[in-house]
């Protein structure tokens, strides 16, 4: 199941215990996958589809505990194009249904269809929550943390985009909307970000998720940079290693050691013994201790006996 289904799920489970906050939040779905169907008669009737079992339920169980319609569900099988099931929430012609539109703010109070939010329902806390997770249950989808971090709603209708947000930026959520062919997406990057849009709306277990997931992803990452600082010091110190070896040889099998100072030699006999330790611990073995600059210069001068021997075999061989 995807991160995001599951998110869903969860939150298909939450029913407010406000009143206001239910009729929020489905004013919400109804915003985000509702349609008012008009019959010859003039008939209003309303259809919601989901494409998640548990937020058809939930509808179900908001617009009968609010309002008690009659309602029916119907279901399209998922087919060869069509990945999920389709659940059709339809609330038949029946009085109570216009007071349900105006309440949602469908309506207007003469019955014609609003096109904005209702603020009235946006008024209290509790109900820009239960109205954000409605949109979310509605039209949102978030990543897994395991990949880029992102979460966003779509929606066709543009006030509605806008509406939303705002609405989050009134949690201090840097909302941002982009388009995308016909739709509009309403979206957040940033996992503090996300974190923070899960908590609002009520997603703990996701939101623990998620944070798992995050903190394993960064803990490996710093690994991951670490190790790759180290190899590189590593690197570098075995570089220099190997060609301090080689002056020390050269040094060795010409002039020899016996011609050079006795700490020249003590330094080019530990390196030789522990050719992979770095300077320091090189400087660590030396009687007495030597500090770390004391044992590069002492190496830098056994180059410099090197370079000035392999400057001379090179005139050497010019004369020859
Ligand atoms: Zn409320």
């Amino acid at each position: 199941m995807s991160f995001s289904t599951a998110t869903k799920n969860e939150l298909a489970r939450i029913i407010s215990k406000h009143p206001c906050c239910r009729l929020a939040e489905l004013a919400a779905l109804i915003r985000m996958d509702g349609s008012i169907q008009i019959s010859s008669g003039k008939l209003m009737s309303l259809n919601i589809t989901t494409e998640n079992a548990a937020v058809a339920r939930k509808i179900l169980l908001m617009v009968k505990g609010l309002f008690n319609l009659q309602t029916e569900v119907l279901v399209q099988r998922k087919t060869r194009l069509r990945k999920n099931n389709v659940y059709l929430v339809r609330i038949p012609p029946q009085q109570q249904l216009s007071k349900l539109l105006c309440q949602a703010g469908m309506l207007d109070r003469h019955g014609r269809l609003k096109d904005t939010v209702q603020e009235e329902l946006l008024k209290k806390i509790c109900c820009r929550r239960a109205y954000l997770r409605g949109v979310f249950l509605g039209g949102g989808s978030v990543n897994s943390p395991e990949g880029t971090y992102h979460l966003e709603v779509i929606t066709d209708n543009e006030q509605h985009a806008n509406s939303i947000c705002r609405l989050m930026q009134r949690f201090r959520l840097p909302a941002r909307i982009s388009e995308r062919k016909n739709w509009q997406v309403v979206y957040l990057k940033g996992s503090e970000q996300i974190v923070r849009f899960l908590n609002i709306i009520g997603a703990h277990s996701a939101l623990l998720n998620f944070e798992n997931v995050r903190v394993y992803k960064d803990v490996r990452n710093q690994v991951n940079r670490l190790v790759n600082c180290e190899t590189a010091n590593l690197n570098k110190t075995i570089n220099a290693s190997v060609r301090q070896l080689e002056n020390i040889k050269l040094v060795r099998d010409t002039v020899g050691f016996d011609n050079i100072s006795a700490s020249l030699r003590e330094a080019a006999e530990l390196r030789v013994k522990y050719p992979d330790a770095s300077l320091k611990e090189l400087g660590d073995y030396m009687q007495p201790r030597l500090g770390k600059s004391g044992m590069s210069h002492r190496l830098r001068k056994l180059e410099e006996i090197a370079e000035k021997i392999r400057l001379e075999v090179r005139g050497d061989k010019k004369m020859m």
